[in-house]
């Protein structure tokens, strides 16, 4: 069976560990994970970024420090994974599900402004398959309304807006490293912090609201409980671990991305004879690679596509489900239609993608995607 999903390991991760073991010092914010933090400084030239345990902690935190409360309103996309809605219910806020896109399924952003109220506090773009939004857009209307904007980049590492990295163009940006991400540390995640005025509390937060981080540097002679927090910085081995994979991460790429042209390539003629959808990507985005997926005409035709797919050994899944209709929201939801979410929804579908996937794996998947539709 090819797997969807397999962690790639760079050789690294083992020697990394026994470095931090060496140093006996194995909680947060020790060498590695300050070597992390200097590693997004410099690759992508991001200010100030916090290693927390996952991406649903950051976007916690980006919750907490927009000071969202009851009767606020967050708008965000359906067609995403729970924790973008989550990380801002939990603080009591009033999800508003915008739709996605007909190129791809990323937030319509002719469809925004007439979800905004006086009650909005932020809009939630979510890269998704690590493409970017129509940031310049939804960048207007923040500006306009006074908005604030968090960008759910956790898929969105090394891909750019017009030039600029994910996650570095709204208020806050937020990386996974969960294990099915290009870059992993099993679970993890990256709060990266565009705005100043939020780093020193920022610190706080992630440290279970105390001013722990200041003490270590020396900034003042005690530390103690100065705002609320909790404990969101991950361990020095999950930072070690994770900056093996960053140091490896031209390989990983360029490993990635072959295999997404591959299937590309194998696949575009049913695309141009209007059997399946692919990836749409726009002019201002570039690809990362971290998904490659196609786009069914129905949920049965996808149902019957991952049975073929299977009996030939391949594992294809499908993605998120509209949270405007999940169990938890359907009845919170202003009843709108969001039809695009819904089709993606019922017929995107997701081929296997890693870095130790082979040439003659990716033949066998398009050859067998080919031979379902009769070509
Ligand atoms: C993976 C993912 C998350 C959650 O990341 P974790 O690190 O597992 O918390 C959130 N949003 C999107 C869009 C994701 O793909």
């Amino acid at each position: 069976m090819i797997r969807f999903n397999q962690p790639f390991e760079t050789g690294k991760e083992i020697i990394y560990f026994q470095q931090a073991l060496k140093a006996k010092k194995l909680s947060g914010d020790y060498t590695f994970t300050k070597k992390c933090h200097e590693w997004f400084k410099e690759e992508y030239n991001l200010n100030k970024t916090l290693l927390t345990t996952s991406c649903t902690d950051a976007l916690e935190m980006t919750a907490i420090l927009l000071n969202i409360k009851e009767g606020d309103e967050i708008i965000i996309p359906s067609f995403t994974f729970v924790s973008t809605a989550n990380a801002f219910r939990l603080r009591g806020a009033k999800i508003i599900f915008a739709d996605s896109g007909t190129n791809n399924p990323n937030l319509d952003t002719t469809k925004l402004e007439p979800l905004i109220t006086k009650r909005t506090k932020a809009i939630v773009p979510v890269h998704y398959a690590g493409i970017a939004c129509d940031m310049d857009e939804i960048l207007n209307l923040a500006k306009k309304y006074n908005l604030y904007v968090v960008e759910d980049a956790a898929q969105g590492i090394d891909s750019y807006y017009k030039g600029l990295p994910l996650g570095s163009i709204g208020h806050f940006g937020t990386f996974s490293f969960h294990e099915t991400k290009n870059v992993t540390s099993g679970e993890g995640g990256l709060l990266i912090i565009n705005d100043e005025k939020f780093e020193k509390r920022a610190e706080i937060i992630r440290e279970k609201g105390t001013n722990r981080s200041a003490f270590f540097r020396g900034e003042i002679d005690k530390y103690g409980w100065v705002d609320i927090g909790s404990s969101f910085l991950p361990s020095d081995i999950t930072a070690a671990f994770l900056l093996a994979q960053l140091e490896s991460i031209e390989f990983i790429q360029k490993k990635r991305i072959n295999h997404w042209n591959q299937y590309y390539q194998k696949l575009k003629h049913l695309e141009e004879e209007n059997f399946i959808q692919l990836p749409y990507i726009p002019d201002y985005a570039t690809n990362n690679a971290h998904m490659f997926y196609l786009i069914c005409k129905s949920i049965t035709e996808r149902t019957n596509l991952i049975n073929h797919l299977k009996e030939n050994g391949v594992h294809a899944v499908f993605h998120y489900l509209s949270l405007h209709k999940s169990v938890f929201y359907k009845d919170k939801h202003d009843g709108r239609d969001l039809q695009e979410a819904d089709r993606y929804s019922s017929c995107l579908l997701r081929l296997p993608m890693f870095v130790d996937l082979t040439n003659s794996q990716i033949e066998l998947i398009t050859n067998s995607i080919n031979q379902f539709y009769g070509k």
